[in-house]
């Protein structure tokens, strides 16, 4: 208390992002002082299995061992140079041979930086100014991208638009998600001045939602016929759900990329790729400038080159995809039991439980679910010593390091806090 106090003297809400205030689930927030594999420490101590993995960032568990040493070498040597280091290198080429329909990355700092970064791109090759987003998605807290968005956004029932120029807005159309008449209607209607779509293609910022094959599929071929780019967002999808990310599964190649969270191996760093031709049109070979001073830190590339390595040494996908299913049916069987109106939407290594018997395929449906409910149970849950996302607009994270005592554990302390409810 004595920390958080001092906190809220100095930063905004005592935090530098805001669900970290933990407002939407009235409860105080705590401060970490330690993360190992599958479990986070707090201040006082307190020891809590984690499925928060920092946003989505710890898809190995929390500083593995090998990541550690190659930084703490890295950093012997310098901690920043301002010109291009061998690691750059190898990193690109690890997510270049990752992902088919990229030929060609930039790196920057944040996944923010990477899709405000990645619609520059496609506005200066299309030569169009709209941009298709869709309800409930969030890809950072860029201005145009701002607009109906996921997340904190969603968090905390914001408009999404403060401080957003009405101008700017405006060339923001939004869709609800998995509604594949609702794009047919903006593509016909506004089809040629539309530069691009950016989609996430699973979605984990209104909570996890899955897309219709359907959706995307039709989404990737109106792009395709009105001359527009399609950019999946995967800062949290990509090396998360398959080494090729949701368009390695879903087998849908999209124009554009942007990576951010696993790929920095802790560390901020973002991404965006495709095509050798449009990402030509980048200074230096081309004319749209986007710059970063420390874009392509080595320390940051580091970490992130022997996460990428130690992911494709273990293909830990099957595993985490059974660890997750488990998960899943587990907490169903228990809310199910109680009679607790409850659906858990799931992909590989990432969950949400929401608080609804009904389907959650889109954000109006994500909302329906029951958030004083949802309140209750993240703070039953973190008495227990079991920390999820403090909202219920978000994905559960599930690593490498879980193991199944874990997840038992998980579930019997699920089962404390919903009997709690
Ligand atoms: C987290 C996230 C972002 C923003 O990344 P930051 O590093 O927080 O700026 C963008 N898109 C998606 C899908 C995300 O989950």
């Amino acid at each position: 208390m004595e920390l958080l106090k001092e906190a809220k003297k100095y930063l905004v809400g005592g935090v530098n992002s805001p669900v970290r205030a933990f407002k939407s689930v009235g409860c105080e927030p705590i401060f970490l002082v330690r993360a190992k594999g599958s479990k986070v420490y707090d201040l006082e101590g307190k020891e809590y299995i984690d499925y928060l993995g920092s946003w989505g960032v710890a898809l190995l568990g929390h500083a593995p061992e090998e990541v550690v040493e190659k930084v703490k070498e890295e950093a012997k040597k310098g901690l920043s140079f301002g010109l291009t280091n061998p690691y750059e290198v190898k990193l690109a080429k690890e997510v270049v041979e990752a992902i088919p329909s990229v030929d060609k990355v930039r790196f920057v700092n944040s996944g923010t930086e990477a899709t405000m970064s990645a619609i520059r791109l496609a506005r200066g090759v299309k030569g169009r100014k709209f941009v298709v987003k869709f309800e409930g998605c969030y890809h950072g807290h860029y201005d145009s991208l701002l607009v109906s968005a996921g997340s904190g956004v969603a968090t905390f029932g914001l408009p999404g638009t403060a401080g957003i120029p009405e101008e700017v807005a405006r060339l923001t159309l939004v869709l609800p998600y998995n509604d594949t008449n609702a794009l047919k209607e903006a593509f016909e209607r506004y089809g040629e001045d539309i530069a691009c779509a950016i989609v996430e293609p699973i979605a984990g910022n209104m909570g996890v939602v899955i897309p219709d094959l359907e959706f995307l599929k039709e989404l990737r071929k109106l792009t395709q016929e009105c001359g527009a780019l399609l950019i999946f967002d995967e800062v949290i999808t990509g090396f998360r759900v398959s080494l090729s990310g949701a368009q390695g599964l879903f087998k849908i190649e999209p124009d554009l990329t942007t990576l951010g969270k696993v790929l920095g191996g802790g560390f901020p760093v973002g991404a965006y790729g495709g095509r050798e031709k449009i990402m030509k049109e980048l200074a230096p070979e081309g004319s749209i400038y986007q710059a970063g001073t420390l874009s392509g830190n080595p320390i940051a590339m580091v970490a992130g080159y022997y996460t990428l390595l130690k992911v494709k040494e273990e293909r830990p996908y099957q595993k985490l995809h059974e660890r997750t299913k488990e998960l899943a049916e587990g907490i169903l069987s228990i809310t199910k039991e109680r009679g607790i109106p409850s659906t858990v939407n799931y992909a590989t290594s990432m969950l949400t439980l929401f608080f609804t018997d009904e389907e959650v395929r889109d954000y109006e449906s994500a909302k329906r679910s029951d958030l004083k409910l949802f309140a209750k149970f993240f703070k039953n849950l973190l008495e227990e010593g079991v920390l999820i996302p403090p909202s219920q607009f978000e994905a559960w994270f599930i690593s490498t390091a879980h193991t199944k005592e874990d997840l038992e554990r998980t579930l019997e302390k699920v089962e404390r806090a919903i009997k709690r409810l």
